[in-house]
């Protein structure tokens, strides 16, 4: 069974959670793209993690991680990451870990110019998390980039990286005009954080094939949801990766494989790290009060999100490009504490209303139609089962489905691992 886990909107729609979750079925969980510009946050009898870089599996003994050919890889926060989770008693080996020898590694010049772009644009910002990601697929794209593979030749990178030192600091000094990039330490940054990681690096394709030919299942885990895709989301307030399933094989270093399933993660409600237009956004007491009940800040830069009610428009383009087979609706509860519930039901283009969801300047200047559900205003958490829920909460969970075009397989109530209901 090969299975891929996504985002239906703009992110933070629980995934890992939900990886977590479903793991136990799964032999391997997979990581195809992005970096730590992530932030998967688990709650599960071994405590809570946040997660950046590694696979949401890694929270089980028995799982095998691997981190894919799509990924942008600091090693240095790895490093520190898998020293947190370690020192949570979290066991971390090659027999747990396997790290793409063709996945890129974002080095420290990325992350610097990452900054000095974004502080150079000022209020034109994009309001990216400053982890070096654009730039390090940029350098992916321009074929100037290292790769987890080149740490196994060091010799090699030293005689490499002077050429390629040379071309960053036509941006970095002469551009920017910061300080030069220095081989040596660069050098010394790779001994540091990327040596330990020796062992961990494998022909991860080679490995799934093997893996395929013996049946085992893999669940692919995405990072972002759909409208934060490159090509399919809201350019160019984007990531720079490929975050819909149809790329999981090939982000995950199995080319060849057609995925069995793909599982929509879609919240009850609408948040957004960044620039970029949301058109379902809320301002003032309503969006304070809505983020405060959903805990909308960033787990991996602690930014407030901002939050909107369910936007259907989003979401059902969100299902579709993802071509989700069944969906789990996250953070149902969240919505516990509202007497009517705002659900943008259309959006409203240059006067006239649209179900669909637009984009470049139809979007920007899109305005929410927004309509008010009844709300259920009583605590959800411990319901198990869709009978136990209120009758207003069923019904919205009935409607979503309904306007969303997809089968709501599950239901989460709370971010612990067993709070969730089978549909
Ligand atoms: P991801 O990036 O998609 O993995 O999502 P994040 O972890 O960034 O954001 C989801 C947040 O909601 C995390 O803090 C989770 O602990 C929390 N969470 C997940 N599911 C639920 C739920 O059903 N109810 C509540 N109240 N919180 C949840
Ligand atoms: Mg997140």
């Amino acid at each position: 069974m090969f299975t891929a886990i996504v985002g239906i909107n703009w992110g933070d729609e629980g995934k890992g959670r939900m990886v977590d979750l479903l793991s136990s079925d799964y032999d391997i969980v997979c990581r195809y793209q992005g970096g730590n510009n992530a932030g998967h946050t688990v709650i599960n009898p071994r405590g809570k993690f946040i997660l950046n870089l590694l696979p949401s599996g890694i929270l089980r003994d028995e799982t095998v991680n691997v981190m894919g050919p799509g990924m942008v890889i600091d090693v240095e926060h790895l490093f520190h990451e898998v020293e947190r989770l370690r020192q949570a008693g979290i066991e971390i080996t090659p027999k747990h870990l396997k790290i793409s020898d063709r996945a890129t590694i974002c080095m420290p010049y990325h992350k610097l110019l990452d900054i000095l772009e974004e502080d150079r644009l000022g209020d034109a910002k994009f309001g990216s998390t400053r982890r070096g990601i654009a730039p390090v697929y940029a350098d992916k794209y321009m074929k100037k980039a290292l790769r987890m593979g080149d740490l196994l030749h060091m010799d090699d990178v030293a005689k490499r990286l002077p050429a390629l030192l040379e071309w960053k600091n036509l941006t970095v000094e002469k551009g920017y005009g910061h300080q030069a990039l220095v081989a040596e330490t660069i050098m010394e940054w790779l001994t540091t954080y990327g040596l330990p990681f020796k062992e961990y690096i494998c022909d991860t394709t080679a490995f799934f094939a093997q893996a395929a030919e013996e049946g085992k299942s893999v669940l692919f885990e995405a990072q972002l949801g759909v409208l934060r895709d490159i090509d399919f989301g809201i350019y160019p307030y984007t990531s720079s990766s490929s975050t819909i399933a149809a790329y999981a094989p090939i982000g995950a270093g199995i080319p060849s494989k057609k995925l069995d399933q793909t599982i929509g993660i879609m919240k009850a409600y609408s948040s957004c790290v960044g620039e970029g237009p949301f058109t379902c956004e809320l301002f003032g007491e309503e969006a304070e009060a809505l983020r405060q009940a959903g805990g909308e800040y960033g787990a991996a830069t602690g930014r407030p999100r901002r939050v909107g009610g369910f936007d259907i428009p989003a979401s059902r383009y969100g299902v579709l490009m993802q071509g989700a087979d069944i969906v789990a609706l996250t953070k149902l509860d969240v919505l516990s504490y509202l007497p009517k519930i705002p659900v943008c039901v259309a959006y409203e283009v240059n006067g006239e209303r649209t179900e669909s969801f637009p984009t470049g300047v139809a979007l920007a200047c899109a305005k929410p139609v927004y309509e008010y559900m009844d709300g259920w205003m009583q605590d959800i958490s411990g319901c198990r089962r869709f009978e136990d829920l209120p009758e207003n909460a069923q019904k919205y969970v009935r409607y979503i489905e309904k306007a969303t075009k997809c089968k709501i397989a599950y239901v989460s109530v709370g971010a612990e691992r067993d709070a969730y209901i089978t549909m």
